[in-house]
């Protein structure tokens, strides 16, 4: 079986659009309806032209849009000592831009991890669109000269003694604090789970790494190939990119219907909350389309145990009440809560909504910590309403930058995050909604060619191709 189908699953007959070819709009795979009427418009419009892309910042799309209003200034001159916990998507955008906004400061990342995974591109891998080897890249090329990089993982945070404390037993003390561990998959948290038997027995979760969304796609296509019974589940904790099952449901419709094998199957959607999405009308529109596409919805329905050998998964309500329901694939959203280290030291939330998962305890608008003030979040791990995306980092990572050395500079934070976070939710091959939103949750559409609650061909386009080179861009603090 291929790692992706690029030669075999043609959606409407014509060859899908491959990646390095994707402005070439007359190769791309053909959409219909309301999205083929969006690609007229785009390339009417010329939008597709370099000038377009370029204006949208280095790659385009909801991680390339707007950035905060500063006008460039000279670096500040400083010995301050910052720390970056965490070298992921925040991490690194934070380290890019410091070291061009700070002049003289000892800037030091501590993360074991060497390889970097383009988290956003696992839902075009699992479902087949993409090949794995695009989501991996090594963090060496995107960490900037004269960083000090600590290959040991942060065990201890105590900010009252400015300190962080690795698994090596390495104890470094700091001036200044960005945490951006991102954020732990709680597997665990599910009775019966274990994340080693993605690929197995019918399970499938686009959460877990490369190689997860890679067993899960092959999970889904040898599901497909035969139809049967598919629950898709929903926890009620934080998720980052919350669109992500939605995703799974939206494109595993697509991949039965490409086999002809829709009406044996039946989908079901098991959601520990009492909506799909946390923005109003973006709950609805995706509840009236799954109705449109036969898909049924389970509220308040929660994943608590899985039996993976007898393809066996029960749900729990909130009352407590049991229902146990056989599979022939399933697609197991963890719950997510904080990392270890941030969750168990003084960082953490004390108190209210953020406290159980023990994030991060910023200010939603300036991204400080609100009780260490030389303490900054950025990314999964801030304990705020919304914004886990890789657009939130993109959106907030000048804010962050900015905010930091303001206060390095003996002034107050200048710079406010409104919450953006922004997904484009693939419905298919060809067409996705972009949905951008803020704290509110109020819709905050910034392509004008766009309507967030109309599928587009453009904010398809966006995510098989234009996205991955923006999120580059933010790594590198370019944009
Ligand atoms: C399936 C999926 C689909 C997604 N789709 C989209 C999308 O379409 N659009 C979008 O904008 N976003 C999307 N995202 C979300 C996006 O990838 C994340 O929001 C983003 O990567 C968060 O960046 P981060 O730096 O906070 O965390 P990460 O990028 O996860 O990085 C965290 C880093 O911290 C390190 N770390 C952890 N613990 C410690 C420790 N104790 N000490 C030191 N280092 C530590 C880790 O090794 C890691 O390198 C998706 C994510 C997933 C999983």
């Amino acid at each position: 079986m291929p790692d992706h189908p690029h030669d075999r699953l043609p959606l409407t007959g014509k060859a899908t659009l491959p990646a390095d070819h994707a402005l070439d709009a007359g190769s791309a795979a053909q959409p219909h309806g309301d999205a083929a009427a969006g690609r007229r418009r785009f390339l009417r419009a010329g939008a597709a032209s370099p000038a377009l892309l370029a204006a949208l910042g280095g790659g385009a799309g909801g991680l390339a849009l707007a950035t905060a209003s500063r006008p460039a200034r000279a670096a500040l001159a400083t010995s301050a000592h910052v720390v970056i916990a965490g070298s992921g998507a925040g991490g690194l955008a934070i380290a890019n831009r410091l070291s061009h906004e700070l002049q003289g400061a000892k800037i030091t990342v501590v993360d074991r991890k060497e390889e970097h995974n383009y988290q956003p591109g696992y839902t075009l891998v699992a479902t087949g669109i993409w090949p794995v080897a695009k989501v991996s890249d090594r963090n060496a090329d995107f960490l900037p000269a004269g960083v000090e990089w600590v290959r040991e993982m942060v065990v201890e945070f105590d900010p009252d003694a400015n300190t962080v404390t690795t698994d090596a037993g390495t104890k470094i003390r700091y001036d200044f604090l960005v945490v951006a561990t991102g954020l732990h998959l709680d597997y665990a948290g599910i009775e019966g789970m274990d994340p080693k038997a993605i690929g197995t027995n019918g399970v499938g979760s686009v959460y877990n790494g490369p190689a997860g969304a890679l067993a899960t796609w092959r999970t889904m296509d040898a599901f497909r190939n035969k139809g049967g019974e598919a629950l898709m589940t929903l926890p009620a904790t934080p998720l980052k990119c919350a669109g992500a099952p939605l995703k799974m449901t939206f494109m595993l419709a697509e991949r039965l219907r490409q086999a002809g094998t829709s009406d044996r199957s039946k989908v079901s959607f098991h959601s520990a909350l009492g909506n799909v999405f946390g923005v109003p009308v973006v709950n609805e529109t995706v509840l009236q389309r799954w109705k449109a596409l036969d898909v049924g919805v389970e509220f308040n329905s929660r994943l608590t145990a899985i039996d993976i050998g007898a393809r066996r998964a029960t749900f729990s309500s909130p009352e407590g009440e049991k229902t146990e329901l056989g599979y022939d694939f399933i697609h197991v959203v963890p719950p997510m809560r904080a990392t270890d280290a941030v969750r168990g030291s003084a960082l953490a939330w004390r108190e209210g909504g953020f406290a159980a998962g023990g994030w991060l305890e910023v200010d939603k608008s300036t991204l400080r910590h609100r009780r260490y003030p030389n303490v900054f979040g950025i990314g999964d791990i801030n304990g705020t309403p919304r914004g886990k995306t890789a657009a939130t980092v993109k959106k907030s990572a000048p804010i962050v930058a900015g905010n930091l050395v303001d206060v390095i500079a003996q002034r107050e934070p200048s710079l406010d995050f409104d919450g953006y976070t922004s997904c484009p939710l693939l419905l298919r091959q060809g067409a996705a909604l972009l949905i951008e939103f803020d704290y509110e949750g109020r819709l905050t559409p910034s392509l004008p060619m766009v309507d967030p609650l109309q599928e587009s061909w453009f904010a398809w386009l966006m995510k098989f191709a234009l996205l991955k080179p923006a999120y580059v861009a933010v790594l590198k603090g370019h944009v």
